[in-house]
């Protein structure tokens, strides 16, 4: 694992992550103000400054907005980010916005599950959309005369890694604006933006807010006019966070450095034991040093997530597994402090292997995790 760079400023990503978004200290009052609860704000006379009304803006989110892009592009100014109701909400206000009837738009084959929903809707209006796999950097070979790139590195779930930096090259070079998925790498593992992206979007669902109990989604970005774009989007959809969930979402935040840390390690550390057994094959990490992304990874990477994908020989042996674990929940999503699996073919949809197992590493002990997976694998074999 690469250590946690200190960047110009001199500030580490643990003291980044407990202050990101926080307001100038007040006297009597909290340290991160709690929820604002307002479809409507006083406004007298003229309409001026940003809260008005509840759908286009709310201080909480301001906060969180903030400390989002505090983590995404440290010490730059000239970003902006949005927060949404989930990541689907943010992922559709980019391609929705920047996008238009007889635009063509590139996405992974082997991206996130509900992408091919969102391609179907793409092209009812009128979009054309190209898909190539994540791996090889084989996007580059459909990128001619598109409008926009969509990358999502690492993927989920085959945790396949593309060359970020070159891609946006080749992107910016035919004229074509770039986002980046980068939910599962969260900003303390990968900065898209710092890598030349336009926008970097991700759900806040998984390890950035880590507790597996809100949605949310964000978009950071760059360039003005694409953003008040994204904002409009959000207006117009009002698919927008509750207080609440804004609010707990930067109170997660301030664990961000800690939970990744320990996440991370303790998922190296499976991807360890489970490497030494003969019944797993295809095992995808991409902070294994044998891993097949991991070149590339460490090249654009400062963390490698806390999700491990492998295959085991058959359905039935996947089932058994899962119901063998004892610390580690059968459940979909991932980023979470408690562990989770699951069957990826459950759902239909990716291209994977029915004993496909995506496993996220939550933060437990690193000893009791890895001996209840050695100990469930030894249980679920015949
Ligand atoms: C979960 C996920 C999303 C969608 O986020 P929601 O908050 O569930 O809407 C998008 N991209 C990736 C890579 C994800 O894992």
């Amino acid at each position: 694992m690469s250590d946690a760079t200190k960047d110009a400023d001199h500030t580490g990503d643990g003291t980044r992550a407990v202050r990101a978004g926080l307001p100038e200290a007040v006297k009597h009052e909290p340290t991160l103000p709690g929820p604002v609860f307002a479809a409507h704000f006083h406004l007298p006379g003229e309409v001026t400054g940003p809260y008005s009304y509840g759908r286009d803006d709310n201080p909480t989110w301001t906060l969180l907005e903030r400390a989002i892009g505090e983590l995404e592009a440290p010490g730059r100014d000239d970003v902006e980010t949005l927060v949404f109701a989930s990541g689907m909400a943010a992922i559709s206000a980019v391609l929705f916005s920047q996008l238009r009837a007889g635009d063509v738009v590139v996405l992974p084959s082997d991206g996130y599950q509900v992408l091919p929903l969102v391609r179907t809707q793409l092209e009812a209006y009128g979009i054309e959309v190209r898909t190539a796999p994540t791996g090889g950097d084989a996007q580059l070979e459909v990128l001619d005369g598109a409008r926009l790139l969509w990358i999502e590195s690492p993927s989920n779930p085959g945790l396949d890694v593309c060359d970020i930096r070159r891609l946006v090259e080749a992107a910016h070079a035919r004229g074509a604006l770039v986002a980046v998925d980068n939910t599962l790498a969260t900003p303390l593992g990968q900065r898209p933006l710092e890598l030349g992206a336009d926008f970097s979007v991700a759900s806040g669902t998984k390890q950035l807010t880590g507790h597996g109990d809100l949605l949310l989604g964000y978009v950071t970005g760059r360039d003005a006019d694409a953003m008040a774009a994204v904002r409009r989007w959000r207006k117009i959809v009002g698919a927008i966070s509750g207080p609440m969930e804004a609010w707990l979402a930067h109170r997660s935040i301030a664990t961000l450095q800690l939970r990744v840390e320990r996440q991370n390690a303790t998922a190296l550390a499976v991807a360890e034991a489970l490497r030494q057994r003969p019944e797993v094959s295809g095992l995808r990490y991409p902070g294994l040093p044998d891993d097949p992304s991991h070149k590339v990874a460490s090249q654009q990477m400062r963390r490698y997530g806390c999700v491990v994908s492998f295959t085991l020989p058959t359905r039935a042996r996947a089932e058994r597994f899962l119901a063998a674990l004892r610390l580690v929940e059968d459940a979909t999503s991932f980023g979470g402090v408690r562990s989770t699996a699951e069957r990826r073919g459950r759902w239909g949809g990716d291209a994977v292997a029915e004993g496909f197992i995506r496993m996220s590493v939550g933060a437990e002990d690193p000893e009791d995790l890895v001996a209840d997976v050695l100990r469930a694998l030894d249980e679920s074999a015949e």
